[in-house]
């Protein structure tokens, strides 16, 4: 029966899938009741609707798988990139496009996987559209997979309140996928951003977030400001993969507290 497929071939399916897309790819899995029981109330129920008829079954035993794709390291480098006294922002845009494209990666490799398992895609969250006046609009439209890739070890919840990958940083994207049957979970133990405060020297809504309502709203509102061809600024993102942290976790080669993550190959 597909729903009872083991982890091994559901990384062989993100295996084809990552190659296929020519992207690097990090694979974790997370038990679902464990997942939801994390969300705000509001994600909740967002999630409940995604389920349907199938969210007892899945409360009871199903799991999360959790994906994420890497940026190439060129769209980390288009970002914020000063011309004279302003920025670049058609050099800017290569990120936007990246962020477009490695969306729709997501979203064809997350069917992959539920055509597989018999479960259901949770598409890449996409930025919030015109209708969306106030960041807390936004928070009833899409269920957050942070939740899902952080539990699953995918990474660890960083200051700028990213999920951060040992290997590729806060430079990834994530989708999800929900399946009936329990399958292997994943682990992994990280030791976080430590003293690092790259992000939050970079921007100064993340810098000032204990202090602000909701930074996010700020964040928001730069985004639009911004004008790219896709809802992103990514200077956090950047910050982070330029940061004392990933530059020691870089010189130091493939870390060794990845645990049972799966990393596709390059
Ligand atoms: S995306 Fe830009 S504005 Fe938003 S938190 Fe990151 S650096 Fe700040
Ligand atoms: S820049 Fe530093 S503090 Fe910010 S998320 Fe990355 S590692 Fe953590």
């Amino acid at each position: 029966m597909k729903g009872e497929r083991n982890l091994h071939t559901i990384c062989e399916v993100f295996n084809e899938e990552a190659s296929r897309q020519g992207l690097r790819g990090v694979l974790g899995v997370v038990a679902f009741d464990s997942a939801y029981d994390a969300l705000l109330p509001v994600q909740k129920e967002l999630l409940e609707g995604i389920c349907g008829g199938r969210f007892t079954e899945l409360l009871e035993g199903g799991s999360v798988i959790s994906i994420a794709y890497a940026y190439p390291d060129h769209a980390i480098d288009s970002i914020a990139v000063k011309k004279g006294d302003a920025f670049n922002k058609e050099r800017w845009n290569e990120y936007a496009r990246w962020y477009i494209n490695l969306n729709e990666a997501l979203n064809e490799t997350a069917e992959a996987l539920a055509k597989e398992t018999s479960g259901i895609a949770i598409p890449a969250t996409v930025s919030w559209t015109a209708d969306v006046k106030h960041v807390e609009d936004f928070y009833k439209m899409a269920v957050s997979h942070r939740v899902a890739a952080e539990q699953a070890g995918v990474g660890w919840r960083g200051k700028n309140e990213l999920v951060i990958n040992p290997i590729y940083g806060c430079a990834i994207r994530l989708a999800s996928v929900l399946m009936g049957a329990p399958i292997e979970r994943t682990h992994a133990s990280y030791e976080g951003c430590g003293s690092c405060r790259s992000c939050l020297d970079a921007c100064p809504f993340l810098g000032q977030k204990e202090k602000l309502d909701d930074y996010r709203e700020q964040c928001r509102r730069y985004i639009n400001a911004l004008g790219l061809v896709a809802e992103v600024c990514g200077k956090c993102i950047k910050a982070c993969a330029n940061s004392p942290t990933f530059k020691e976790i870089r010189s130091k080669g493939k870390p060794s507290n990845i645990g049972s993550i799966h990393y596709t190959t390059e």
